[in-house]
């Protein structure tokens, strides 16, 4: 049986992880999930790119939005902000209450995230088995100027930089503003969640889904142990674009890849990655000028449709990554 480990973060790691179902249906597949997106909220502890992983492989995401339940409701949100109590700008539905009530009480009750997301998924069957990248606390940060905030966000008075917490940047601020670095608080003293490093020696083809390459695989990769043991694996390790005609195809990944100092095109992802540790990689059709200049990096390199516009579309690219994986190998 073909093992398979793909470092996802949210929308677009699930999304992919689905096609990848269904284009290898026999095969055991290992989803390493960001865990650097979590945050605490009216006590509870939430997950956000571990729920959008759960719900899209367990079939109760919100399809449209990408994120959060099917068929929700906001009444705890609405009796929440009559009490004068927020933050308003995060939307945690009724449905999606219930999940970070369970989490919280799990945790309170001395299980770690590994054991507590097992947990969760032994209700919604994804299919595949969800492993966060570490059980530490690791939380990512957004540097960013005061000055640029304008008169936008009140009660910042400090001048001069300011951390934020990525939520707060990317759901709040909607990342209007630069973003000068991207810090995963906590990595550095992180270690990989039971059993990721199995994962990764034991694969018999590691995937990078079109996550974000900062904020979701790259905060994956800056957990200690986790970037070695993909490079030591010895096993075809290949990636997909998220950047389609130099531009996210969702979001706004542009604003911490500009960060960080790459550019955004899919070529300039790839590199950042590095031949180190990419063996191949794929940028959509619109982007096949790049081919070459990929393939001068040392990673080898094809230009397919890259747009998940449903499940048949995503299988495609699936399959597309898996025979570039063969390729690579032989
Ligand atoms: P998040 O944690 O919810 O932001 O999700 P991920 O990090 O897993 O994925 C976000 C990335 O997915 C964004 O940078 C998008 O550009 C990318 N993305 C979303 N939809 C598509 C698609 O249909 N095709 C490609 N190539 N990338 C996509
Ligand atoms: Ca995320």
């Amino acid at each position: 049986m073909q093992r398979i480990v793909v470092l996802a973060g949210g929308i677009g790691g699930a999304r992919f992880i689905r096609g990848l179902k269904s284009a290898a249906p026999d095969a055991e597949i290992t989803v390493i999930g960001n865990t650097g997106d979590d945050i605490h909220l009216f006590g509870l502890k939430v997950c956000p790119d571990l729920d959008t992983l759960m719900y899209t492989l367990g079939g109760g995401i919100h399809e449209e939005q990408g994120w959060g339940r099917a068929d929700e409701t906001f009444v705890v949100k609405e009796e929440l902000a009559a009490y004068g109590v927020g933050p308003e700008w995060f939307g945690l539905g009724d449905r999606d209450f219930a999940t970070h009530i369970v989490r919280t009480q799990m945790i309170a009750a001395g299980y770690p995230l590994s054991a507590v997301t097992e947990a969760l998924c032994a209700r919604w069957q994804p299919g595949v088995r969800i492993l966060p990248m570490t059980d530490d606390r690791v939380e990512t940060h957004v540097l960013i100027d005061t000055a640029d905030l304008g008169d936008s966000v009140a009660g910042d008075a400090a001048e001069g930089r300011k951390a934020v917490h990525f939520q707060e940047y990317w759901v709040r601020l909607r990342a209007s503003v630069d973003a000068h670095a991207v810090v995963p608080v906590g990595a550095d003293a992180a270690k990989p969640g039971p059993g990721v490093l199995e994962a990764i020696a034991e694969a018999d083809v590691i995937l990078f889904p079109p996550s974000n390459p900062v904020v979701s695989v790259g905060t994956i990769l800056a957990v200690p142990g986790i970037r070695e043991a993909i490079a030591d694996a010895g096993v075809p390790v290949v990636g997909l674009s998220p950047v389609v005609g130099d531009a996210p195809v969702r979001g706004m990944a542009d604003k911490v890849l500009a960060a960080v100092g790459v550019e955004t095109t899919a070529a300039a992802v790839a590199r950042h990655y590095g031949s180190g540790l990419l063996d191949g990689w794929l940028v959509d059709t619109v982007d096949a000028d790049s081919v070459p200049s990929v393939e001068e990096a040392g990673i080898r390199c094809r230009a397919v449709p890259l747009m998940m516009t449903g499940t048949e579309a995503t299988a495609r690219m699936a399959r597309q990554a898996l025979e570039l994986a063969e390729e690579v190998r032989a």
